[in-house]
């Protein structure tokens, strides 16, 4: 096993994997990273065999190194990623995803009278809980729990 999972890993020269992503996450990641505005290559593993979460997706990144800010979005919705990057198709380094301390743009308040709901202001939040995520919008001070968490 150990083998072939370094051979998925080492397809790629130079650039990111991100690896053990919940398959049914694989959509709101790449929405997350942007991965659909990228002109780098990206090849896509989904609905791989996995013994922590029975599907998993992977997701291959050439030529792009993710910042630790990039990747720790992942916490939002895949927290339990891991992230290989890829260095002459040798793993260089490996890295978790740890919560971020704030997030901007990307996730909706759950508020509906929100401002950010009925007007085009950015949604800002303070993230007061890690376990599970929990954020307090910055305008109107509703929390948004990990289960309530839309992507925007
Ligand atoms: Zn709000």
């Amino acid at each position: 096993m150990a083998a072939k999972k370094e051979l998925q890993v080492s397809a790629v020269e130079n650039g990111t994997v991100i690896d053990h992503i919940p398959a049914d996450k694989l959509f709101d990641v790449i929405n997350i990273l942007g991965i659909e505005h990228t002109e780098n290559t990206v090849t896509f593993g989904y609905n791989l065999s996995s013994s922590k979460f029975g599907k998993k997706a992977i997701i291959k990144i050439s030529d792009k190194f993710l910042r630790d800010d990039e990747i720790n979005k992942l916490a939002l919705v895949a927290p339990s990623a891991k992230i290989n990057i890829i260095k002459d198709f040798e793993v260089a380094e490996k890295k978790t995803v740890s919560v971020p301390e704030r997030v901007e743009g990307i996730v909706k308040c759950v508020n509906p009278k929100c401002i950010t709901n009925n007007q085009h202001v950015r949604t800002k939040f303070v993230v007061v809980g890690s376990e599970p995520i929990v954020l307090k919008c910055h305008y109107c001070e509703k929390l948004t729990d990990q289960e309530h968490i839309v992507i925007i």
